[in-house]
């Protein structure tokens, strides 16, 4: 029998890649939802070919006109508008998996509703982890949900360790190293960064991703956010999770246990291998990855972060050891100065420096609750566009 898979997120990057391995497996899985923000003709496409039964439009008021083309498209899909009806399929129990691919802290409200409706969570969306670590994990054990990463770093992580009693086990884990690919100015000359455009900050040289996503990779937020994602995923300690340069993403990362063995996951740099693993886990299936030539890539290097190169690292360790709503803080601020340099208003350089200020002035509280979680982002993204405008004078 097939199962039901809802893809947040269908028609971004992480999006198409499940998309590609699902149609693999014709046999195992049937697309129940796709949700998109705005890209209506992206999403319709999406419909076409897989005839979902709902599609989501979660930026868009209602349109009558649009609805009759997604009842047309085929497959006599129901088209919804607004972030609500995001929870309303994510918590539908006519679908067993649900894909979190949307980019950023929209997706903690329908990721959370599908944690406690008790779903297979495939999380690639690391900010709502990185927003509410102790509330969402709460959520799946009580509710019974399996979370298994999407995240490349943590799918390898979560591939090396042993399961015991159904679990990815850490209890003779010493250290979690995460790689991290430095991004397009690994190597760039320091003095040269305030210069950079949006389009050299997306130019990711290994991987094809969203545009947010790749303006964290070169500043290495995006590493921070997998400290504080692995810090919850594994219930490590900041101390024992460390971040390693490997500019060649083959090793995903790795894990060093009590006996001086380190365990690594390989391939080559393509969403698709984490996606194909987490959605079939504990099986393996196909996911049309080429396999791995060692030979012709013949060198993987390694080296230490350069702390004054990526100043956002710290910046990350920082939040998660300071605790409560630091994270969530770290995130939105984050989010938002992303925005800005992304529409050419911000440095690339002034991002560390939105994110450090509303650190500091972001009130620290308790993250106990979703109130206390969202009035902190909202909070967070009140100061640090505050922050940002001040840098912009600056800047002009
Ligand atoms: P993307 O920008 O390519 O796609 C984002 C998707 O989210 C799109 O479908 C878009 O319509 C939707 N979306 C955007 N804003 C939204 C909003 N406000 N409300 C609802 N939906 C919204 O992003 P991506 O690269 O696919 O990344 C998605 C998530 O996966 C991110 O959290 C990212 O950190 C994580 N991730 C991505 C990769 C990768 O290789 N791309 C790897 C690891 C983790
Ligand atoms: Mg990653």
């Amino acid at each position: 029998m097939t199962q039901g898979l809802t893809l947040l997120g269908a028609t971004g990057s992480i999006g198409a890649s499940t998309l590609d391995v699902v149609a693999r497996h014709p046999d195992r899985y049937r697309v129940f939802a796709v949700t998109a923000h705005r890209a209506a003709d992206a999403l319709l496409e999406v419909c076409r070919r897989h005839a979902p039964r709902y599609a989501v439009l979660s930026g868009a008021a209602e349109d009558l006109a649009l609805r009759r083309r997604f009842a047309e498209a085929g497959g006599g899909t129901q088209l919804l508008f607004g972030a609500e009806s995001l929870e309303q399929v994510a918590a539908d129990s006519e679908s067993a998996i649900l894909v979190a691919a949307i980019v950023g802290a929209a997706g903690f409200g329908p990721i959370l509703a599908a944690a406690r409706a008790g779903k297979r969570l495939l999380l690639a969306n690391k900010e709502s982890l990185v927003m509410a670590g102790a509330l969402f994990m709460r959520a799946v054990r009580e509710h019974g949900a399996t979370l298994l990463p999407i995240d490349s770093e943590h799918n390898a992580v979560f591939q090396c360790l042993p399961q015991v009693a159904g679990r990815a086990s850490t209890s003779a884990v010493r250290r979690i190293l995460l790689t991290a690919s430095g991004g397009p100015f690994r190597s760039a000359p320091i003095e040269r960064l305030s210069q950079v455009t949006p389009e050299q900050a997306c130019a990711h040289p290994n991987w094809v991703m969203g545009r947010k996503i790749s303006v964290d990779s070169a500043t290495m937020m995006n590493k921070g956010l997998e400290v504080i994602e692995a810090r919850w995923l594994f219930d490590v300690p900041p101390e024992r999770i460390e971040v390693l340069i490997h500019a060649q993403s083959i090793v995903h990362s790795l894990v060093e246990f009590v006996d001086g063995s380190v365990m690594a996951q390989l391939s080559n740099p393509d969403m698709r291998v984490p996606i194909a693993h987490a959605l079939a886990f504990p099986e393996r299936i196909e996911s049309g990855v080429l396999p791995l030539d060692l030979a012709t890539i013949g060198q993987l290097s390694f080296e230490r972060p350069d702390a004054q190169r990526f100043p956002c690292l710290a910046l990350a360790y920082a939040a998660l050891r300071e605790g409560g709503t630091a994270p969530a803080v770290l995130s939105a601020a984050n989010e938002v100065a992303v925005g800005a340099f992304l529409e050419g208003k911000l440095r690339y350089t002034a991002i560390p420096q939105v994110i450090e200020r509303t650190l500091r002035h972001a009130p620290a509280m308790q993250a106990d609750t979703v109130d206390a979680v969202l009035e902190a982002d909202r909070s967070a993204r009140r100061i640090a566009s505050d922050c940002a405008a001040t840098l912009m004078g600056k800047a002009a």
